[in-house]
């Protein structure tokens, strides 16, 4: 049996004298902001917020300066994503653009692309959207049919994104779509294009969720023409490109700390009158959340360091997933407060909004099932 192994991994000192840049920068900003909104976390966004954050130089850290990047490390970023998130900072609209699409134009954008899109992100103000699920393409990501035909100058694309985040208030999408249906093998013949939102034919319908907001959308593509300039990397690389950006996606302090929000809700309530059994409680979701972290620091420097993350990155979501999940379960037990849409106290509003929200945690960004998987087949056992 193949082994996993996470290599402990401090924060550099220059990391941790940023923490008291974005803490004071978050003391300055974040005030009309309520726990309920707080709640959202990543999940809630806010043009100006965004906007602020770009200027404060906190959004493309990693970018080059030529592309108005700010040249840091990846624990330097790490260090303002976990403030962000335990502030509960309304981060949605950037959030793809800074984590992932960014870093994807970077790693296989031309520059006309990078010149066009990264100053704007930068800013806090260019949204990116991923176009990867289909209607009936989820997991098996490979079975895609939108189809990109080349014709002169360009490709014209029919079919349908699902699920799609933000889309309906993105400017570009990374799109993933068939360029070639004739070959055997499904996970060859797709390729990666950067989508204007608003070209013809390209329509954004949001679906709402459970928890009532317009969050995800149905995009589709109705004989929407794409310039051969808006290809991402190589024709047919598709799927090796978007298993390199699915490393961005999975191992960030976002897989544990997205409901962080209710755990000092609850530390609040549970201290008006302090038992054993809510300090036995809360001791077991810190160690929990402690131990994560470590596992995730580990896997960003993994990534820094030019390894292949995707095993230990894929036991972080899938770990993270079920801390999360047992959390508002642990709310609700410890506290015996229901879950408040309309009114109620703070705690109960946040405790409604994190119990709806937490259900999704296991299929976004990969299933459960999916992740089990592939940690299944990275030790050998599959
Ligand atoms: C909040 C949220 C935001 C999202 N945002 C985006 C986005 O921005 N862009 C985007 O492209 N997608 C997005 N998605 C879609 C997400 O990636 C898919 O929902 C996910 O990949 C699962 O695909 P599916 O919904 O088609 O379910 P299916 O693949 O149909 O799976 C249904 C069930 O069957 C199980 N299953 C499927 N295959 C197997 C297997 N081989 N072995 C064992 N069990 C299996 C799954 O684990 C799951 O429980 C989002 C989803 C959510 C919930």
């Amino acid at each position: 049996m193949d082994s996993l192994y996470f290599e402990p991994c401090e924060l550099p000192q220059e990391a941790e004298v940023l923490r008291g840049e974005i803490r004071d920068f978050l003391a300055d900003n974040l005030d009309p902001y309520s726990p309920e909104v707080r709640s959202r976390s990543w999940a809630g966004g806010d043009p100006e917020f965004s906007q602020k954050l770009g200027e404060a130089g906190f959004i493309g850290m990693r970018f080059p300066k030529k592309y108005g990047g700010h040249e840091r490390n990846a624990m330097e970023r790490y260090v303002v994503i976990e403030e962000l998130l335990a502030a509960g900072a309304p981060v949605a609209l950037h959030w793809i653009a800074d984590r992932q699409s960014g870093p994807l134009l970077l790693n296989y954008g031309t520059e006309k692309q990078r010149e066009m899109c990264l100053p704007g992100v930068a800013k806090g103000e260019t949204y990116f959207c991923i176009g990867m699920s289909e209607p009936d393409s989820g997991s098996d990501l490979a079975s895609i049919r939108t189809k990109a035909v080349k014709v002169d100058g360009g490709y014209v694309v029919n079919g349908t994104k699902i699920w799609t985040s933000e889309a309906h208030r993105c400017h570009y999408m990374i799109a993933l779509f068939r360029t070639d249906s004739e070959v055997e093998e499904k996970h060859k013949g797709m390729s990666q294009f950067l989508v204007d939102m608003n070209t013809p034919g390209v329509t954004a319908r949001p679906i709402r969720n459970m928890a009532g907001e317009e969050m995800f959308n149905e995009v589709s593509f109705v004989d929407a023409f794409i310039p051969e300039d808006m290809l991402v990397g190589e024709e047919g690389k598709g799927w090796q490109q978007v298993l390199s950006e699915l490393a961005f996606e999975r191992s960030g302090p976002e897989r544990y700390m997205s409901s962080h929000i209710l755990l000092h809700a609850l530390i609040r309530e549970v201290s008006q009158n302090p038992t054993e059994r809510s300090a036995v409680a809360i001791g077991r979701l810190i160690a929990h959340l402690a131990t994560l972290r470590q596992m995730s620091l580990s896997v960003a420097g993994m990534q820094d360091a030019g390894q292949d993350p995707s095993l230990a990155g894929s036991v972080v979501k899938d770990l993270g997933a079920v801390y999360e999940q047992d959390m508002p379960k642990i709310a609700h037990e410890l506290v015996g407060a229901d879950p408040q849409l309309m009114g109620g106290s703070d705690f109960e509003k946040v405790l409604a909004y994190v119990t709806q929200a937490t259900i999704s945690f296991s299929l976004r960004g990969g299933t459960r099932e999916i992740l089990r998987g592939i940690i299944a087949r990275g030790l050998g056992l599959r």
